[in-house]
């Protein structure tokens, strides 16, 4: 989508790094960690936030992620986060889920 930060991270037009990538997701660091590893988990197709998403598949798919993801980074323990909202702290629409821990 036009004008959607992620959508342009994802057509790797900033050549942001990702932690990982498959069919469905890419996964980057967040610009502004709030923990020690705080990475990103961004569906490839854009839907503004998880209120527009039915494709319970991608749902799915995106909690796999996640879990790869935490693996791959090293993480046995992690909080996962999805803002929805302007109203609960999304500030970009474009769903994603947090991913923040501690390597230990
Ligand atoms: P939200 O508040 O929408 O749930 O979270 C958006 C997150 O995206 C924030 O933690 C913010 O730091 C991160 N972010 C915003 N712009 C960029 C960017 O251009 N690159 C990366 N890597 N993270 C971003
Ligand atoms: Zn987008």
């Amino acid at each position: 989508m036009e004008d959607c930060i992620f959508c342009k991270i994802i057509n790797g037009d900033f050549g942001t790094e990702f932690v990982l990538e498959n069919e469905y997701a890419v996964v980057f660091n967040d610009i502004n960690p709030k923990a020690p590893v705080h990475m990103l988990v961004v569906p490839r197709v854009h839907a503004a936030s998880l209120n527009e998403v039915e494709d319970k598949n991608l749902l799915g798919e995106l909690m796999m992620t996640v879990k790869q993801a935490a693996a791959k980074a090293g993480l046995k323990s992690y909080k996962t986060l999805i803002n929805t909202g302007k109203e609960a702290g999304q500030e970009v629409f474009h769903l994603h889920i947090h991913v923040m821990g501690e390597k230990k």
